[in-house]
Parts: structure tokens; sequence; C-alpha cells
């Protein structure tokens, strides 16, 4: 069975950003991009990570490399594989390095044999394709230890890592003791999302920051008119019916258009929420971190102790049989479906636990951006966060996001003015006054989400992550040649 699988990509055009950016900009942008195309010719850029479809790297990759391709670059996108024990591995390395325990199991030599094994696999295919003086990104934990060997080959190698702590601990020292091997001068460029996250065996001479961006005409966050909107979240079972003048309906990356066929798997007692009830929503994949179950309970307390007659909760994530590289998935999900009994039954009645469709991950898109748009208030109340794409794809539809003060959360918004931070994300009650406030004061709600939107607009656009990407091709080529 082959280990590598090809993502196929679409190739979009840098001048769809004219509707949003000034000529100058776009011409700027164009620049930029030919000179890049100019250093590049002849190589190939390829990106290695595991997994085309679930979480924030995938998203990004998708549009990000089809607005590379749309320049005349050749990029292209490769998946590893891998079996459960090596996901559990890197699952683990995942949880160390964003600063916690994790599962608490070993990192010793049958753990590094293990993980070394699947990367010789991938690496017998990876070999046949990539050409020396090419330039392979790698994606986290999960390829980092490709990089030797494709030095080796005379690949021009890159590791990325989304995720870090914003203090060095225990944790992320055995984290960063696994990786360390494969890294420093086994490639010629690290990249963070945020300056904190390197680590000390990475060089600053040798690391980038680049926070990550969203594609403003993907599935995810184009424009959508409530009819839509509707149409989208009663066909899908999220919102009661009746389904209004409107037709599930959205474009596809390349402006064809689709349809919402699916529907979503949902716990609750009752019916789903009217198109008038006001929602509090997070969409996450089910995983500890993002600290499903403490917002579940943070909204029965601020219930318990409000009047808040209206409001509803709905957790959203993937169906849990559609992320492959996240093998926590199913028993954090399990988990929050035993908590929710546990809720008092008048509470219980207002929480609904969501498991969108993953089948065709434009669908899922679709889905999550109605949600988005529909929601009163969306929440990101992670204990450690590497960026939060959830959170700045909520700020571009204007929406007031109520999230931790950790990570790159911090970074996207500065509390009271584009959102609001809790500074203790297990401060639960912090949490519920964060969204009473919003929930209580459609004026301040409505305030924070435009300065939401216009600091998406200035910071977080594909075109700004294209133009940093650029800078960082600039300096390995000069280190390659
Ligand atoms: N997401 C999705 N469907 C889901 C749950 C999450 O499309 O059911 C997307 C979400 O919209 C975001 C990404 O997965 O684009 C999650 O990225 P983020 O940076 O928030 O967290 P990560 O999963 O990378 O830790």
């Amino acid at each position: 069975m082959p280990h590598l699988t090809e993502v196929s990509l679409m190739s979009l055009p840098l001048r769809r950003f004219a509707s949003l950016l000034d000529e100058e900009q776009i011409h700027h942008a164009e620049e930029v991009a030919a000179a890049a195309a100019r250093r590049l010719a002849g190589r190939t850029w390829w990106h290695v990570n595991s997994t085309a479809q679930g979480g924030g790297v995938a998203e990004m990759l998708h549009p990000l490399l089809g607005y590379v391709r749309g320049l005349g670059i050749n990029t292209r996108w490769l998946v590893i594989s891998g079996k459960p024990e090596f996901f559990s591995i890197t699952k683990r390395l995942h949880h160390l390095l964003h600063g916690m325990p994790g599962d608490g199991g070993p990192l010793d030599d049958s753990e590094r044999e293990t993980y070394e094994a699947v990367m010789t696999a991938n690496l017998d295919e990876l070999m046949a394709v990539v050409k020396p003086g090419d330039i392979v990104q790698l994606h986290d934990p999960q390829t980092a230890g490709l990089a030797p060997a494709l030095t080796r080959h005379g690949a021009i190698v890159l590791w990325r890592s989304h995720i870090g702590a914003d203090a060095a601990n225990e944790h992320t020292d055995r984290g960063w003791e696994f990786l360390a091997p494969y890294l420093g001068e086994n490639v010629a460029a690290t990249v963070f999302s945020r300056e904190a996250y390197v680590p000390d065996c990475c060089q600053p001479d040798q690391t980038m920051i680049i926070p990550p961006s969203i594609d403003p005409f993907s599935p995810k966050n184009q424009e959508m008119d409530e009819a839509t909107v509707r149409a989208i979240l009663v066909h899908a079972g999220l919102v009661e019916g009746p389904q209004g003048p409107g037709e599930p309906l959205f474009n596809d990356t390349d402006g064809s258009p689709q349809r919402v066929n699916r529907q979503a798997d949902i716990v609750h007692h009752g019916p789903s929420p009217g198109w008038e009830t006001p929602l509090v929503v997070q969409i996450s994949r089910w995983d500890p971190l993002k600290d499903p179950i403490g917002v579940m309970q943070g909204f029965a307390d601020l219930l318990h102790r409000d009047e808040l007659d209206e409001v509803e909760l709905l957790l959203a994530g993937p169906n849990v049989s559609g992320v492959s590289d996240d093998p926590e998935g199913a028993t954090t999900y399990d988990k929050v479906v035993e908590a929710w009994r546990q809720l008092p039954h008048a509470t219980r009645g207002r929480v609904h636990l969501v498991s969108l469709p993953m089948v065709d991950a434009k669908e899922n898109a679709a889905i999550v951006n109605a949600l988005q748009r529909h929601a009163a208030v969306i929440v990101q109340k992670s204990l450690r966060e590497g960026f939060g794409l959830t959170v700045t794809e909520a700020m571009w539809k204007g929406r007031p996001v109520v999230g931790s003060n950790i990570g790159g959360i911090q970074d996207q918004i500065e509390n009271g003015v584009h959102g609001l931070l809790i500074d203790d994300p297990t401060d639960l009650h912090a949490f519920g006054e964060a969204l009473r406030e919003v929930l209580t004061d459609p004026e301040r709600a409505a305030q924070l989400g435009d300065a939401a939107r216009q600091r998406v607009e200035d910071e977080y656009l594909g075109v700004t992550h294209l133009l940093r990407w650029a800078e960082v091709l600039e300096r390995i080529d000069t280190r390659g040649s």
C-alpha cells in the first residue's frame, strides 16, 4: 500500500483580492510573487503534512497552495501515512509542545523506533519524487523526522511548527528533546506562528515568524446572505425549520456552485434551536485542549445564575471518524457526551452536541461558515492554542468572540477591542461573565465584531501570508545556492 497521498490543488488567481485590497497592494504582491517564481524556476516546492482535512493546517494549505500555483510556481502537497501507534506518539508530542503532559506516556527508544520506521517508509516514496534543489516544507511533529534524509538528498528543507507553548516547561522540554535531532543543521529554516514558541534547538537566525491566515473566498469564509445561512443550517439540522426562501448553496473554491446535502449528527434532547434563538457556539476538533467540557460547564453555571432565558449552546466538531491523524477525537467526544448527560435536565435541553459531516470537506466548511455567521457569540475557550483559526474565521464574519488569553488568540484579539479575552481559561465565572456581556449588549457585540473584521482584513488574509512566505524563500534560496 502506498504511504504518500497527493492532495490535488486548484490554481487560484491572486487578482481575486482586488475586491478587498487596493491596486497598489495587489501590484506589490504580484511583483514579489513574480520574483519568487523566478527564483524557484525549475524547482518544485513540496509541502508535506499528515492530513488533507481536519484542523487548521489543512484548512490553510488548500487555498494558499492554490494561489501559489496560480502564480505559476510548481507546488505540490503530499500527505504521509502511519500506523495508529505513530499517531499516538505524535499526539503525545503535540500535547508536550503545548506544554501539557498529554497521556503521560513514554518517548523512549521504542517510540523513536516506531516514529522513524514511519519516516523511513514514507521517505522511500518521497525520495523518488523530490529532486535535489527542490524546496520541501514539512509541517508539524508528524513530519520533522523526514528532514535529515531529505537534506542529505540535496533538498532545501523547511520545518513549520503550527504549535508551541507561551512558556517553556518540563513538558515542552521533553517534546523538543525528541524532535531536536531532526532539526538544527538538518533544516534550512524553521517557521513558527509566534516568537514565544521558538525552542532553544531552533537558532534565531534560522527562524521566521509567520502567523496563519484565512482565505476570504473559500467555502469556509466566503460571504453568505442570511437566507442561505438559514437554509444551510436548517438543511443540516442545526436549526429548526422552516428553511425560508434560501437554498443550501455555496461556491466551491473555483467559484462553481455546490450544495449542502448531508446532515449533522446531533446529541440533544428536544428540538434544535429555533432561528431566533441566540446561540453560543464553539467549533473545534474534539480535543481536551479545546476544553469543550469547560465550555459546557461555564455555560451551565451562567444559566444557573442569570436570566438568560433564550440562549442555547452549540458545541460542534468533526464527526470523529473523519480526522485520521487525531486518535484522541473519539474518546474526547465520548467524554463530552458523558458530561452532557450529567447536566441538570433543564440545562441539558439547551446544549447541543454536533458532529459535522466530514465526507466532503467543502460541504463541512460551508456548514461551519453558516454556523459562525449565525452565532450570537463565538467561543474559543482553549486551554492551549497554537493560533486559533476558528477565532480568525469568526472575526472575519464580524462576530463577537470570547476567547482565552493564550497562544495566538492573544495576538488576534486585543481585549475589549476586537473581542473579549479571559485571562485564566479555567475561570468559568469570568467566562460566563464575558458571555453575558456580549449577549446582553447588542451594541457592544456589534462594535467588537466590526473591529474584529477590520483586524483580520489588516493582518490575517492569505495575501499577507504569501508575502511572508516569499521572504522565507528569499532567505533560504540564498543559503541553498
Ligand atoms: N473545523 C472544521 N470543522 C469542524 C471543526 C473544525 O472545519 O468540525 C476547522 C475550523 O473551522 C478551523 C480548523 O478546523 O479552520 C481548526 O483550526 P484551529 O487553528 O482553530 O485549531 P486546530 O484544530 O488546528 O488545533
